[in-house]
């Protein structure tokens, strides 16, 4: 499976490079860096529930967005590299310590890697595998994940190809973003949640409002609202935006949501009938940043 990677096609950018000798745009090669392996408390609530969702966070990104909250491992390069026996370890290791899941953060570049390590371990986990991605992906690769993953957490960050390409240098974003979508709910079906409240299956789609463009999010969630069934998937409507990383270098996203803006993208989505999550705006805080490590820890 690892063979895709001598002419990396795995994401849209569809590079084409051979990550056994050099890095795509995701900035990484064929071995497998994280940068955090823990419990993590700040997920969905029937994803973290009362003791953690097992996160795992992948070095590397194939979008560039300005305001990426994990800037340093995303774009920065920090990480260190781990073997599929390690990448298992780490897995156990979660699982161990009471992880209700397995959540992936940023797999798509890693995914036939990911894929062997969770052969390797043949079902023995015994929890859901979050499959976290920035949405940008391709149906062919996540095919990959058929049987393996059963839950997703994809963003669904603009409905703009402009915004896409200013924020995200990734124009064709919003189209490429709804396929993945379409298949990830082709994958999974649609939402179980079992009688503990926690996620068993299924699609969670994020989206997180930009200062400046809640047009942009109340056309996002209208379009998903014609292309989905309120009951096909869940909506997690994130609202602690916070200017970071070079959010400066453009005006209009340089300040926090205000809760003019904030309430009226809350209110379309209560009208679209897609039930789901709505984040307080007081949780904005850049303090909900994980501790992210260079080396193994
Ligand atoms: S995963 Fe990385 S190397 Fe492969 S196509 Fe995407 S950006 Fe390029």
């Amino acid at each position: 499976m690892t063979d895709i990677l001598k002419h990396c096609t795995l994401c849209p950018r569809e590079c084409g490079v051979n990550r056994y000798e050099t890095r795509g745009f995701c900035g990484e090669g064929a071995a497998v860096r994280i940068a955090r392996a823990e419990l993590h408390m700040w997920e969905e609530p029937c994803i973290s529930g009362s003791r953690g969702a097992g996160t795992v966070f992948f070095s590397g990104c194939d979008l560039r967005c300005c305001f990426c909250q994990n800037y340093e491992i995303s774009h920065l390069g920090k990480g260190f590299e781990v073997s599929t026996g390690e990448l298992c370890d780490a897995f156990l290791r979660l699982r161990d310590m009471g992880a209700h899941n397995i959540d992936l953060v940023n797999p798509t570049h890693f995914l036939p890697q990911i894929t062997e390590a969770l052969d390797r371990l043949d079902g023995s986990l015994g929890i859901p595998v979050v499959y976290n991605s920035g949405g940008y992906d391709k149906p062919e690769s996540l095919e990959l994940t058929r049987g393996r993953i059963s839950i997703f957490l994809p963003d669904l960050k603009y409905l703009d190809s402009g915004m896409a390409a200013r924020y995200s240098g990734a124009k064709d974003y919003p189209e490429r973003a709804f396929a993945a979508i379409h298949k990830m709910f082709e994958l999974v079906g649609r939402p179980v949640i079992g009688g503990d409240g926690l996620m068993k299956s299924g699609v969670i789609v994020r989206h997180l409002i930009l200062p400046n463009h809640r047009q942009d999010s109340i056309a996002l969630i209208k379009r998903l609202r014609e292309e989905f069934d309120p009951g096909d998937i869940l909506v997690s409507l994130m609202s602690q935006y916070t200017p970071i990383y070079r959010a400066g270098e453009f005006h209009e996203i340089d300040r926090r949501l205000s809760t003019f803006e904030y309430r009226t993208v809350a209110e379309v989505l209560e009208q679209s009938g897609f039930d789901g999550y709505v984040q307080q705006k007081t949780s904005a805080s850049e303090e909900f940043i994980p501790k992210f490590y260079g080396e193994k820890y």
